[in-house]
């Protein structure tokens, strides 16, 4: 067994009209995450997780956000990328867990649906991604309503 913590944050973007992506879900009536990539600070830190639990190195020098080739990039592609990594270099995934935290939006409508998609991206069951929302309690800048921050962990086999 491995395990692998990740972390990822980004504040939210100035402009209206790009969508809050978490974990390759679409959540309406929010502002977007400001990003090179589409922002899914959710699957950011899923990836760096993984990429731990294997000694993989982390999501920068995988996916440089420097190379016009990840610009505006589709996480979800990101992390099936880094599953087959993992695959490859021997592991199976036994779960994720991971907590997200911001003041707004409200995510518990949301868990079930970023649950199923984390799933359907990494090729394992609904029964091994944990999904959990909470608030910084307005402390810090996550606290203000700046942005959004991810832990995951992961365990593999
Ligand atoms: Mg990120």
């Amino acid at each position: 067994m491995r395990i692998g913590l990740g972390y990822d944050s980004h504040v939210f973007s100035d402009d209206p009209e790009r969508p809050l992506v978490l974990a390759g879900v679409t959540i309406p009536g929010s502002p977007g995450l400001a990003a090179h990539s589409d922002g899914d600070a959710v699957i950011h830190a899923v990836i760096d997780a993984l990429f731990g639990a294997a000694a993989l190195g982390d999501i920068g020098s995988h996916f440089p956000d420097t190379d016009e080739r990840w610009k505006g990039a589709d996480s979800a592609e990101l992390l099936a990328s880094a599953m087959d990594d993992v695959r490859d270099a021997g592991h199976e995934l036994e779960n994720v867990d991971i907590t997200v935290i911001c003041e707004k939006p409200k995510l518990r409508p949301h868990v079930q649906a970023m649950r199923e998609s984390l799933a359907d991206i990494m090729g394992v069951d609904v029964s091994q991604i944990s999904v959990k929302g909470k608030t910084n309690e307005k402390m810090d800048d996550v606290g203000a309503g700046r942005g959004i921050a991810v832990h995951a962990a992961v365990l593999v086999e």
